[in-house]
């Protein structure tokens, strides 16, 4: 760096993610190793911006003058010593050499906007590649009274009942099993309200016996509607039983969840702190459960301290460049999933408007509606304040928490409460 007439190329390596925020901090995040470098100064940003002109094809070029320059130095050294990037001397390249650097940018082939300007998003059979998970509510009535039942499903996979008493057409279910059959989903979850108060019921078993080469069937119950049906208990080979406990724990049910030794699945929605110590302590023995926490409005402190993401948890775990376009271009928590409700009504996320009724449309004009209008399935982070923030596609998208605390972020790193 001595020779005043020299010439560099300054460029960083293809698995270096850049992010700007518009208050001019940086970052760079080496998608292999996971390690970040931030920084403030407006010449070091220069320079990588520099590198994003196309023209200058990923490469800065600076003289002798500008890398002495005391922060683009130590900064270099830094890239240099992380290994994100190279710093070469024009000389050693030779004068015939033509050097380019290979900067990831995304071009989905598949993009909707895309595919809608270019007057090519069309409704066809290959629309039903995009469902993943199909969640259906074949009834909304409950004789239970859950102080907090018309909160849990709004957050998390869950039972809920209204005050106008539906049930989902059996037919309406053949016909969408039938058209699913050819689909790539694999997974259905059965849930209601109490789904043994279904009218239909045995012809929904039925059905579910009829196609389980084709889909793995959940059903989804509270553990006191499970614990008191014959149905759920039945040994039914062909289902997978996924059983929500909600607190306070009632007394006389508390053997039936400390003595199971079956494969089903608990979920247990906690609302604080003593009720995950309560669960660790009495229930950590059980095969399958998960600990879902549930926004009430009034534990701010608890989702504050143990949901919200500090800077350390986001970047917990190797991110990937695959990862960071996925959640620039969709919702990786809602995409392909559509929740069915009693009266045919569906949605792709339980807290958005209905995309359609299956009584009136096709399920391919469904998916279509969705991918039109985008209701939850490419919610992005794309407002205030992650929109300014260099973690935006580092984060994991929005999720339902974000929807119910009507916020944009879930983390200590920007006001939330
Ligand atoms: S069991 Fe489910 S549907 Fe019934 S009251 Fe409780 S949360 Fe609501
Ligand atoms: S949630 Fe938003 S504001 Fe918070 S760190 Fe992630 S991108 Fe930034």
């Amino acid at each position: 760096m001595k020779n005043s007439n020299k010439k560099y190329k300054f460029y960083l390596f293809p698995h270096i993610y850049y992010a700007k925020s518009k208050s001019n901090l940086f970052l760079l995040y080496n998608t292999k190793t996971g390690l970040c470098i931030e920084s403030e100064s407006s010449v070091c940003l220069e320079v990588i911006e520099r590198m994003y002109v196309p023209a200058n094809l990923g490469i800065a070029e600076l003289n002798n003058n500008e890398i002495q320059e005391k922060s683009l130095s130590s900064f270099i050294k830094r890239v240099i010593e992380y290994e994100f990037g190279n710093l070469i001397e024009q000389n050693e390249l030779g004068s015939d050499t033509m050097f380019v650097n290979f900067i990831p940018i995304l071009n989905l082939q598949k993009d909707i906007e895309r595919l809608k300007v270019e007057g090519k998003f069309t409704i066809g059979e290959d629309l039903l590649t995009y469902i993943n998970e199909l969640n259906i509510y074949v009834n909304n009535s409950c004789e239970l009274e859950c102080p907090n039942c018309d909160i849990y499903y709004k957050q998390t996979k869950s039972c809920y009942k209204t005050t106008s008493i539906n049930n989902l057409s059996i037919d309406l279910i053949r016909a969408l099993f039938e058209n699913l059959k050819y689909s790539l989903l694999k997974k259905i979850n059965i849930m209601g309200g109490d789904i043994s108060k279904y009218n239909d019921l045995k012809r929904l078993l039925q059905l579910i016996d009829e196609y389980k080469f084709d889909f793995e069937f959940h059903i989804w119950a509270h553990y006191q509607n499970f614990s008191k049906n014959e149905f759920f208990l039945s040994d039914n080979t062909n289902l997978i039983n996924d059983i929500i406990v909600s607190f306070p724990i009632e007394k006389e049910f508390e053997d039936f969840l400390i003595n199971n030794e079956t494969n089903n699945i608990f979920h247990f929605l906690i609302e604080n702190e003593s009720q995950y110590r309560e669960i660790e302590k009495r229930f950590s023995h059980l095969n399958q459960y998960d600990i879902v926490p549930i926004y009430t409005g009034n534990n701010k402190l608890f989702f504050q301290e143990y949901i919200c993401m500090e800077k350390e948890d986001i970047l917990a775990n190797i991110i990937s460049f695959r990862t960071i376009f996925c959640n620039q271009k969709l919702n990786s928590n809602n995409f392909g999933k559509l929740y069915l409700f009693p009266d045919g009504t569906v949605k792709s996320n339980m807290n958005t408007d209905a995309i359609g009724n299956l009584n009136s449309i096709t399920l391919l004009e469904i998916i279509y509606n969705e991918l039109d209008k985008n209701t939850a399935w490419r919610k992005i982070r794309d407002n205030e304040p992650c929109n300014n923030c260099v973690f935006q596609y580092l984060c994991p998208p929005p999720s339902n928490y974000e929807f119910v605390m009507n916020k944009n972020n879930l983390c200590n790193l920007k006001t939330i409460f």
